[in-house]
């Protein structure tokens, strides 16, 4: 199993939380939380709720802890990732 998809609900709080656990993966804006573009597989940047797009490859493998402990340090709890 292993982490291939990882986007945002609504509701970010805009904590910079995750950006400081994983700011390989994650990028806090003035209102949200972006999912990096370098990370993606579709390049794009956004919170990737409505795409759900998946990481590259490398990313997935790499950073899976990572974005493990920054869905589980938001505190809001909007920080969802799909295994595969
Ligand atoms: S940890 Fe959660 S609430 Fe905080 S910036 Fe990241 S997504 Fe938003």
């Amino acid at each position: 199993m292993a982490i291939t998809k990882v986007w945002i609900e609504d509701g970010c709080i805009v904590c910079n939380a995750c950006e400081t656990t994983c700011p390989e993966v994650f990028n806090v804006t003035e209102d949200t939380c972006h999912i990096r573009a370098e990370v993606r597989e579709d390049g794009a940047k956004d919170t990737n709720l409505a795409a759900k797009g998946p990481l590259k490859a490398i990313a997935a493998k790499d950073l899976e802890i990572q974005i493990e402990e920054a869905a589980q340090g938001c505190p809001v709890e909007v920080i969802k990732f799909e295994k595969t």
